[in-house]
């Protein structure tokens, strides 16, 4: 087994020790991102006001 027979998935080049299996931080940040990208979307659509509202349907004033 040799470890320097892996490359960088994102450039190829030799990967790093320190980073493996990536060639450095900047391409083990452009992995991460990708990943982030496409599993984990930003919540930017929802918004503290929605909070609110669902917090007055709290308010049981039913006559019942
Ligand atoms: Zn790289």
């Amino acid at each position: 087994m040799s470890p320097k027979a892996s490359s960088c998935p994102i450039c190829g080049q030799p990967s790093h020790a320190e980073t493996r299996p990536f060639c450095g931080e900047r391409c083990r940040d452009r992995d991460l991102l990708q990943w982030l990208g496409e599993g984990y979307r930003v919540p930017g659509a929802r918004s503290p006001e929605a909070d609110e509202k669902s917090g007055d349907y709290g308010v049981d004033s039913n006559p019942d």
